[in-house]
């Protein structure tokens, strides 16, 4: 590490350590790290945008750094982390603690603020540069329970600045590994209207738990004919779109009573070929079949689906993208790979950005006690990003 990279990454960590001090758990307010941030950008003269949720007690920040001219790179990251209770943590967790291993232990070091800090880090190197090409930062909430704010982050970059920026760059931890796929990820709550009754009249009753767990086997099987259907995608583990029933609600008051209602969620994880609205399709045209049966016994027979997570679309960025040449060339980095878990890659890809995921830290350590982010993957990432400032002056 050179001495700057290395003076840059102290900085890092200088920041890492404020940013890790607001405990800001996904659905809660973060004005308190958003705040700070925004100072640290006014600091530095920095003028910035939020992007608020309609309660007005969350919000997203942007900004550009540098000209106001196409193609530039938005750098993004989550603010908001994921609870701690629970968890056998050996020291406080939003206390940025040095392990004396070469790593920093904190809930958020590696998921994701670690990220940010490298970014606010390397912030007054980008001012003092003569960048050609902006780059902009993208800090969002509510990431950690549905990727809520990050749709509406990237079209408010593309609505709000006159130029276009071209490329994003979402930091989740990659190992500092360009990711070009993900899978996407939709939620869906299911409810079941029949009619109650005494049990000995099943065949003149509808009975919901019977209807709802027809749908759930229905949903199983969908799955296992999209794989036979060839319906997989080698660069994903497991290959294929998931299709499961996690949460059935308590339904039913006896056993010895019909049950007239009955709820359950199931998630819908795709691969990029696969769409979750279509998986959705198909299974409203069985429910209004299982509908047109039953209303023979019993007229208000009703199923209802509702989203109770928003679709967050899958990644599939091609390699023959500009990003791709970009992503390798900073990272040092020419293998590509994928991951299975949400993130707000899909939405900046869906919203016209070209984008890949990378960013410091193991997923392995996200979520997890004893969250850590070690010294050297800071340095990698400052490093990155000292090199993206130098392309960007180009
Ligand atoms: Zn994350």
């Amino acid at each position: 590490m050179d001495i700057i990279t290395r003076s840059v990454k102290s900085k890092a960590v200088e920041i890492l350590s404020t940013l890790v001090s607001f405990p800001v758990l996904g659905g809660e307010s973060n004005s308190a790290i958003a705040e700070w941030i925004e100072s640290y950008l006014t600091e530095h003269g920095i003028v910035f945008k939020n992007v608020h949720d309609p309660k007005e007690n969350k919000r997203s920040i942007h900004c550009r750094i540098g000209p106001a001219v196409d193609g530039g790179v938005v750098l993004s990251g989550h603010m908001d982390v994921v609870p701690v209770e629970g968890q056998p943590w050996n020291t406080d967790p939003f206390v940025l603690t040095d392990g004396g291993d070469d790593k920093w232990y904190a809930r958020g070091s590696c998921d994701m603020k670690g990220f940010i800090a490298c970014c606010l880090a390397v912030l007054p190197d980008m001012i003092r540069a003569d960048l050609k090409k902006p780059i902009y930062f993208a800090f969002s909430y509510d990431e950690e329970i549905g990727c809520l704010a990050g749709d509406a982050l990237a079209k408010d970059i593309i609505e709000y600045y006159s130029e276009r920026p071209q490329f994003a760059i979402i930091g989740e931890p990659s190992m500092l590994q360009p990711v070009v796929g993900q899978k996407g990820i939709v939620i869906y709550k299911t409810t079941v209207n029949g009619s109650a009754g005494h049990s000995s009249r099943i065949r003149n009753e509808v009975s919901a738990i019977h209807e709802a767990s027809r749908l759930i086997l229905w949903l199983e099987e969908k799955m296992n004919t999209l794989i036979d259907a060839g319906h997989v995608d080698y660069r994903f583990d497991p290959p294929h779109t998931s299709i499961h029933c996690g949460k059935f609600l308590q339904s039913g008051i006896a056993p010895n009573v019909i049950s007239d209602q009955a709820t359950f969620y199931w998630d819908v994880r795709v691969i990029p070929k696969d769409k979750a609205s279509n998986i959705l399709a198909d299974f409203t045209l069985y429910c209004r079949e299982l509908e047109g049966k039953n209303k023979k016994r019993f007229p208000d027979f009703h199923i209802s689906t509702i989203e109770s997570h928003p679709d967050v679309p899958p990644l599939d960025t091609p390699d023959h993208l500009d990003v791709v040449k970009l992503i390798r060339k900073i990272s040092e980095t020419e293998t590509l790979s994928t991951v299975s878990y949400a993130a707000e890659a899909g939405q900046f890809s869906a919203a016209g950005f070209e984008t890949v995921i990378c960013g410091p830290g193991d997923i392995a350590q996200a979520h997890r006690a004893n969250e850590f982010v070690s010294n050297l993957q800071l340095g990698k990432c400052v490093a990155m990003l000292l090199r993206l400032v130098d392309i960007s002056c180009a």
